[in-house]
């Protein structure tokens, strides 16, 4: 067999996608060190430092915080089936993709959801959320902070302010946003949090980080029928990542490794360093998109997700084509449009150890590159030069993390 199935040798790819983002070595050598028990008592100890860092990063103090085993949708699950019974009433704001997730997840509960939506590339009206909600007994409002699937974002503030007219519970799917953007899930009172590990945070895939308050305690504590997923059952799940560490599910021992050493690099370069990193490269991103006289997806700057910019793929131009031979030629990848803005837009991922300026400006050239060869009308190097102007007018550090 070994004849015809060689080695695994993948690509070193530059991944600009909406996740996964490319892996810092550090967290590539934590994720080689050799597997023990999770119920060794060296293990369940260090569970207790992955906590501590993800307190740090969520900015909470929350008891139930800890990374379910399984992506960021399995978050989604959680973070829905947990407070909501069969028939109880909730809101979810759904203006793209994993909005839409989010509402499909409850509704499968079976719960009654009302949909407040707003179109791809637009926020939704939280007065739209508080006219659903008037004289409804609302369990809780769901709402996602960064929706990847358009490159926007939404002010967690208003939303909280609107559940607290209601009375609700604030659900916030952080997936695309948590350590990519400002977020404090204590100051802005947000009940229930969660991430994905592949995003922001820059380990591999497969881990959903998770925070919940002692309000949504309560609620769980309350229940009348058990929580409809047994896997993702916060109240028994933190039996094993409570003080107890009693056996729940084997957890990937191996990604906890990883999201450890990649929680380390996080708190290292410190949060709000991190953020201004994140910003800075977007906005160079962005300018050298626009000298190149291509247009962002979403209108109003103030709405545009920082971690995900989404661009309209101009007329006349094969945008498939394109992210092909950003693959095949310069080992770059970036995604495609979902659902209703399929083939209309790309989407180019700056998140965790991808958003770095080298990461950028070879993005800006292979782009230019891929679009002079399908007679787009542009100067190269127009957009390379923007960006590095961007750059002149900023004062962070050109390399993160460590080097390879
Ligand atoms: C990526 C993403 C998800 C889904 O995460 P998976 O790891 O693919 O399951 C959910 N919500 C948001 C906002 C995302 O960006």
């Amino acid at each position: 067999m070994s004849d015809i199935i060689g080695e695994l040798l993948p690509p070193d790819r530059l991944m600009l996608t909406p996740g996964p983002s490319c892996v810092d070595p550090r967290v590539y050598r934590a994720m080689a060190a050799p597997i023990v028990g999770h119920m060794d008592p060296w293990f369940t100890a260090m569970m207790g430092e992955v906590q501590m860092l993800m307190r740090q990063v969520f900015r909470t103090q929350n008891r139930i915080t800890f990374p379910i085993s399984a992506s960021g949708s399995g978050g989604i699950e959680a973070a829905v089936a947990n407070p909501l019974e069969s028939g109880d009433e909730c809101i979810v704001c759904v203006n793209g993709a994993f909005s839409e997730r989010m509402a499909i997840i409850a509704e499968r509960l079976p719960a009654k959801v009302t949909r407040v939506e707003a179109p791809y590339g637009r926020t939704v009206d939280p007065q739209d959320v508080l006219r659903a909600g008037k004289g409804k007994k609302l369990k809780l409002v769901g709402l996602t902070h960064g929706e990847t699937s358009s490159g926007i974002v939404q002010r967690v503030e208003d939303y909280r302010k609107v559940a607290d007219e209601l009375g609700a519970l604030l659900v916030v799917d952080t997936v695309a946003s948590l350590a990519g953007i400002p977020l404090d899930v204590e100051r802005q009172r947000i009940d229930i949090c969660f991430s994905g590990s592949q995003k922001a945070i820059s380990a591999p895939p497969g881990m959903a980080p998770i925070t919940v308050n002692e309000k949504v305690e309560a609620v769980m504590h309350a229940r009348k029928e058990p929580v409809r997923s047994w896997y993702f059952d916060l109240t028994t799940a933190m039996n094993y990542w409570g003080k107890e560490r009693l056996y729940h599910h084997t957890p990937p021992i191996s990604l906890i490794y990883g999201m450890r050493e990649a929680l380390r690099l996080v708190v290292e370069e410190g949060l709000e360093a991190r953020w201004e990193r994140h910003a800075q490269n977007q906005q160079a991103l962005v300018a050298g998109l626009e000298a190149m006289g291509l247009e962002l997806f979403v209108k109003n700057p103030a709405d545009r997700l920082v971690t995900v910019t989404a661009v309209n793929i101009p007329t006349g131009i094969d945008g498939a084509k394109v992210s092909r031979q950003l693959l095949d030629e310069f080992n770059i990848e970036i995604a495609g449009g979902l659902g209703p803005v399929k083939g209309k837009i790309w989407r180019i991922g700056l998140m965790g150890y991808s958003s770095q300026r080298a990461n950028v400006l070879l993005f800006l050239a292979a782009l230019e590159k891929c679009l002079l060869d399908q007679d787009f009308r542009l100067a190269g190097g127009v957009g390379v030069a923007a960006a590095t102007h961007s750059y002149q007018q900023s004062t962070q550090p050109a390399v993160v993390g460590s080097r390879r």
